[in-house]
């Protein structure tokens, strides 16, 4: 996971909350019919998707035009919990069908790290760490409590340690450190961290996480 720059919300985001916000907090409230049909934050999927650079906010695969890899928008915060925020921009995340589902309407008391958090504390580089020799993401060393809980929901309730996903970053760990080593120090090495920082490139948070521990072991 990485942080997202979610960019200003498309104009036309405000006149779909004025219409339709009121008739997803009646539903939610039990005062009204399910508005299913009113689900137009699907007509910014498109630009929500460019933002996150075509790949999924929180496993940072990227997008398939079918199958669990398919994009979504997902409520951050849940619809059903959250039922203000249904038209709100701030709260969209671009998500592929399998972390969406996953994490459908659960809410921790501490939330999830949010990949378009403003604040820096609240970023996902503020929560996760990389263990190269498994693959796993894990809640950084010294959170706080709350931090730490926030991290490890994060990671256990949208299966961030999938055996797939996990198998995934270790191979892209270890081809990074085999063209680390080939490379030689200096410029060629910054080249070789540059490419597969780029943002288009999928798992690139996982790469910064490993890139940020190898500099503070003084490795690179
Ligand atoms: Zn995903």
């Amino acid at each position: 996971m990485r942080w997202v720059d979610r960019a200003p919300a498309p104009s036309g985001v405000v006149h779909y909350a004025k219409m339709y916000t009121h008739l997803w907090v009646q539903y939610f409230q039990q005062r009204g019919s399910n508005p299913s049909q009113h689900n137009y934050w699907t007509v910014f999927a498109a630009d929500l998707r460019e933002c996150f650079n075509d790949k999924c906010g929180y496993c940072e695969q990227r997008f398939e035009p079918v199958g669990e890899l398919q994009s979504s928008v997902d409520h951050f915060r849940p619809r059903s919990r959250f039922p203000r925020l249904v038209y709100d921009w701030d709260n969209w995340v671009s998500s592929c069908q399998r972390c969406n589902f996953a994490k459908a309407d659960q809410w921790p008391d501490t939330g999830y790290v949010d990949p378009c958090a403003v604040d820096l504390l609240d970023q996902p580089e503020e929560h996760f760490d990389y263990v190269p020799l498994t693959g796993e993401i894990v809640p950084k060393s010294g959170l706080t409590h709350n931090a730490r809980h926030r991290a490890q929901s994060t990671i256990d309730d949208i299966g961030l340690n999938e055996t797939r996903l996990r198998e995934t970053r270790f191979r892209l760990i270890g081809s990074f450190v085999q063209d680390l080593l080939l490379a030689t120090p200096g410029a060629d090495r910054f080249a070789v961290v540059s490419r597969y920082q780029e943002p288009s490139e999928p798992h690139v948070g996982v790469v910064k996480m490993f890139t940020n521990q190898l500099r503070q072991a003084g490795r690179i």
